[in-house]
């Protein structure tokens, strides 16, 4: 696999929205580069929040209208947790996460072929047709373990 690199992802990003004939605004572009460069899950109002540091006229409506295209688009992987939605651009196919309890950050684990496997079991026992899924182990991540020492 390659090395994820922000820029490619963002400028796909923008492609594709352009393809569909949406509106590229500055607001949107911001938006896009900072899903393309986020490792934090973000959620739409740290999104707006972040967006608006730059752009003091963007509004939330335009910001969960823009993440609402994208993830109807498959574009953004929406993954709820903590009460609340959280965003990943860059990787929008379904993948494990790892919720730490202690800081509340939200890590990507390694993609596993097992997950494929599961849903497929899944299928064939239940008869259930398996559209997406949403995988998260909660526990402690390395840098508030290491705090406790
Ligand atoms: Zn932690
Ligand atoms: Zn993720």
């Amino acid at each position: 696999m390659k090395p994820y690199n922000a820029e490619t992802r963002y400028q796909e990003l923008v492609t594709k929205l352009k393809e569909r004939g949406h509106r590229i605004t500055s607001h949107r572009l911001a938006l896009l580069r900072l899903l393309a460069e986020s490792d934090e899950h973000p959620n739409a109002s740290r999104l707006y929040e972040k967006v608006k540091v730059q752009f003091p006229t963007v509004s939330l409506a335009t910001i969960y209208k823009t993440l609402t295209v994208l993830k109807e688009e498959g574009d953004i992987l929406q993954v709820d947790l903590q009460n609340d939605s959280h965003f990943d651009g860059k990787k929008p196919y379904p993948h494990p996460h790892l919720v730490c309890t202690r800081c509340d950050r939200i890590f990507d684990a390694d993609d596993t072929e097992f997950l494929g496997v599961f849903s497929q079991e899944i299928e064939e026992k239940h008869g259930f047709k398996v559209s997406r899924h949403q995988i998260v182990f909660y526990g402690v991540c390395n840098d508030c373990q290491n705090l406790t020492v």
